[in-house]
């Protein structure tokens, strides 16, 4: 039976059991009131992990989520409680340089989000929090530079797909051995639903609600590998389809859902998704929306632009009607996948990238997305095949992007995506479809974490139609290390020998280099 926490005194319990006859849906008292109030956890309240992310010059966020008993919504009175945390400059957490207190709220499922301010450039922190009698593990984060800092190397690690029951977390394991200076999500952190086979459950059916969200979000959280990558590193993320629902686009599901339902469940989703992630408070949730896309700095060295692929995204074009999902279709027959109206990101996002990819003055720029970038024309006769929940379904948007780059020329721009559970090493071509046209962009696709591609000698079968692209492996799960100088980028694509095993050795499938002024990656 589970045990409530936290334990509350029995006056305060027959106060509080006073005031549930009152109003039993009331909101929960002042959070002033609790200061004095000493929780006790019968189980730790630090189950899911701390992390970090969005860091910038000065500060970074810190996260974790008070729950004893995280499938038990219950386990927690819907009061208030007080988290204190602090900040270290040294791993042993002696030299404290900022500490404070935040509230952790039943509403918002106890998640805290603490906005540390007033930090160093380009620094290492540790940090912890405590709530009641119990104390956090502690992680580690790292500032960004400041904007005209010249910073000889960055090193990050970026990836993606990893559903919970196809395999097991070897891959953040490496990463955390690796100790990148940050750490990238590309999407589909959590998959909405069960999949046949695998290694360990989805104890649920396909998500909903609220509560179901945050049962998925848990769950997965409760991994250790993936808890020791969040305490190693601080992260930034974008989401994919799967945090809501298989190749949604905008406010349209793959099952043609009625508009309003839908809504209501990709609200729960990304409310979910906010209270299980290390993101500033401009990305709270409002109005059913969160504000996720976002330019980072590092010195000079290097911009990321982390967008948003789903959340403002059109109809994707040609759907079947019994089954509104991606399909290839034959490029003659889909008029709409050039329809300059249609666009992937939303035009206010693309505005937003155009402008930033005119303005930005570092020696690299990676365009942090979800998606495979480059053409992959998978048709098997003289038409081309187009997957429509690809970049292939809104051409015009990815020429409008790619004619920003050919004619602004931002320095070095790189793509990295995810998605499609494979390696990929491209060429970006100034003419999207010309293989004989100047090469512009350079891109690389870090596999999936351990999301399968059954579909891959399909996939290897077309390689001969796509001459831009420079690797593919479909077969095997990892994700990409990445490391930068004013000279050149290298990327390492990791791998893991057995997902399906929790002690998986990693290794290097394949490295790649990329020249400071020469786009097009040529291996190491
Ligand atoms: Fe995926
Ligand atoms: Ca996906």
């Amino acid at each position: 039976m589970p045990i409530r926490g936290p334990r509350t005194s029995r006056r305060e319990l027959m106060r509080m059991a006073g005031a549930l006859a009152l109003a039993s849906f009331a909101r929960p008292v002042a959070a002033a009131g609790l200061l004095d109030r000493k929780p006790r956890f019968l189980d730790d309240p630090f189950s899911l992990g701390v992390a970090s992310g969005d860091p910038i010059t000065d500060s970074v966020v810190l996260w974790t989520r008070l729950a004893p008993d995280p499938f038990e919504p219950a386990a927690m009175e819907p009061v208030p409680v007080v988290v204190d945390w602090e900040v270290a400059a040294d791993e042993g957490m002696r030299r404290t340089v900022r500490k404070g207190r935040a509230i952790a709220h039943p509403e918002n499922a106890f998640a805290v989000h603490v906005d540390v301010r007033g930090l160093a450039p380009d620094r290492d922190y540790f940090y912890r929090f405590r709530a009641g009698d119990a104390e956090s593990p502690v992680g580690r984060t790292r500032t960004a530079p400041l904007p005209g800092a010249a910073i000889s190397r960055l090193r990050f690690a970026f990836g993606s797909c990893q559903q919970y029951e196809m395999g097991y977390y070897g891959a953040y394991r490496d990463m955390v051995a690796q100790s990148p200076d940050l750490i990238i999500h590309l999407g589909d952190y959590i998959y909405e639903k069960p999949w046949d086979g695998g290694v360990r459950r989805h104890p649920w059916t396909e998500a909903y609600t609220l509560e179901d969200y945050r049962a998925y979000h848990a769950l997965y959280k409760l991994d250790p590998d993936l808890q020791a990558a969040h305490r190693a590193a601080p992260w930034l993320v974008t989401w994919d389809d799967h945090e809501v629902d298989n190749d949604y686009a905008g406010l349209t599901s793959e099952d043609y859902e009625d508009p309003a339902a839908f809504l209501k469940r990709r609200t729960a989703a990304y409310r979910a998704y906010f209270e299980h992630m290390p993101l500033r408070r401009i990305a709270t949730p409002h109005d059913g929306q969160v504000s996720l896309y976002q330019s980072v700095r590092y010195g000079d060295l290097l911009t990321f632009f982390v967008l948003d692929g789903r959340q403002y995204r059109s109809p994707e074009a040609c759907r079947l009607l019994d089954n509104g999902h991606g399909r290839v279709v034959n490029e003659s027959e889909c008029r709409a996948l050039a329809d300059p109206a249609r666009s992937l990101l939303g035009l206010d996002q693309e505005a937003w990238l155009y402008r930033g990819l005119r303005k930005t003055r570092t020696r690299w720029n990676v365009i942090a997305q979800q998606l495979l970038f480059a053409p992959f024309d998978q048709g098997k006769g003289p038409d081309r095949g187009v997957y429509t929940d690809s970049w292939g379904g809104y051409q015009a948007n990815r020429n409008r992007i790619i004619e920003t780059i050919a004619t602004r020329r931002p320095s070095n721009p790189v793509f990295i995506g995810g998605d499609i559970h494979s390696y990929w090493v491209t060429d970006i071509k100034r003419e999207p479809t010309n293989p004989e046209s100047e090469t512009v962009a350079t891109e690389f696709v870090g596999s999936s974490i351990t999301s399968p591609l059954d579909i891959y000698p399909a996939f290897e079968a077309a390689l001969p139609r796509n001459p831009h692209v420079r690797f593919f492996e479909g077969a095997k799960r990892g994700y990409c290390l990445v490391t930068v100088t004013p000279k050149a980028m290298r990327a390492d694509l990791r791998t893991v020998a057995d997902p399906t095993r929790p002690d998986t050795p990693s290794s290097t499938l394949a490295s790649f280099i990329v020249e400071d002024g020469r786009p097009g990656a040529v291996k190491a």
